[in-house]
């Protein structure tokens, strides 16, 4: 029933679509969403990426510099919402996706969940939702609190970024754990796992042969992603210099035609842990 509420969105031409990516911290969940929010407007969608990690970095890559948060803005503004445009706090990125910084919690006053909560309410006074056609959740690391697993709350699809190691996949089954809590609820689904900086995906196998999910790409360590993130600037952008980077970013358009597809996705089972473990250290 709740795939039919997800479908009746995809009518052609007024998709709207909201994702929350999640994964270890530093595992490549900003520069993962940055491409994939380029791959998305290079398909003619309008996108708003939302950092929503306190190290306020997670639109960097398209921007090329750190703008001023949601909740530095609202200090600012000592909280009159009525006070604050939309160019205080949408930034245009490259290839014109549009970007928002939640920021951090007032010192000792607040949490992930509040301040994620701040930020929707301040972009629906502006009537910003209603713009775009994809909105993209960048999350912190693993979900520690109920407040960082706040944006499932307004997500159709949650995507994990993991490597081939223990630690990340533990990460995202722990994270695949909130979302079947969430899918209760809320019209959530788990589009899938991307492997991000490994050439083996033989544990990423073993995971879902255990928890089936879909894995929606493998990617490489590639060193120019990871020098693109030092530039600030997406691996599209830099692949406008050097053809030969095209490639790289087929990695990306590949995930953003997936999510365009509205696919089904699933609602995990999430392994127990000491199950994961087994399965995961069985050298
Ligand atoms: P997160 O947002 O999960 O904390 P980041 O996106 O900031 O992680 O990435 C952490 C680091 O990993 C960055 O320096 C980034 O350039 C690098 N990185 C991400 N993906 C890749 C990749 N496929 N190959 C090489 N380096 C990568
Ligand atoms: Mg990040």
């Amino acid at each position: 029933m709740r795939y039919v509420d997800l479908a009746s969105k995809t009518t052609i031409g007024e998709l709207r679509v909201k994702l929350s990516v999640y994964g270890k911290g530093g595992i490549g969940k900003s520069t993962t969403s940055c491409n994939i929010s380029v791959a998305l407007a290079r398909r003619g969608k309008k996108v708003l990426q939302i950092g929503c990690d306190p190290k306020h970095d997670s639109t960097f890559t398209l921007t090329g510099y750190l703008i001023p948060t949601i909740i530095d803005t609202l200090q600012e503004k000592s909280f009159h919402y009525e006070d604050i445009w939309p160019e205080d706090v949408i930034h245009e990125g490259y290839g014109g996706v549009h970007c928002v910084e939640a920021g951090g919690p007032p010192a000792g006053a607040g949490c992930g969940g509040y301040v994620v909560g701040e930020t929707v309410k301040l972009l629906r006074e502006l009537n910003a939702f209603d713009e775009y056609d994809v909105i993209l959740f960048d999350v912190l690391g693993d979900v520690v609190c109920g407040g960082f697993a706040a944006p499932l709350n307004y997500s159709d699809y949650c995507l994990i970024v993991t490597d081939n190691g223990f630690d990340a996949l533990f990460a995202a089954n722990r994270i695949a754990a909130s979302v079947r809590e969430k899918a209760r609820t809320h019209p959530l689904r788990l589009a899938g796992l991307i492997g991000n900086r490994t050439s083996k995906r033989d544990l990423i196998d073993k995971y879902v042969e255990s928890v089936p999910m879909p894995v929606l790409e493998v990617l490489p360590l590639i060193e120019d992603i990871r020098v693109s993130r030092v530039k600030g600037k997406t691996m599209f952008e830099l692949a406008e210099d050097d053809p030969a980077l095209e490639p790289v970013c087929d990695f990306y358009m590949n995930i953003a035609d997936q999510i365009l597809a509205m696919p089904e996705g699933v609602v995990p089972q999430d392994a127990p842990d000491r199950e994961l473990f087994n399965l995961l250290s069985d050298f």
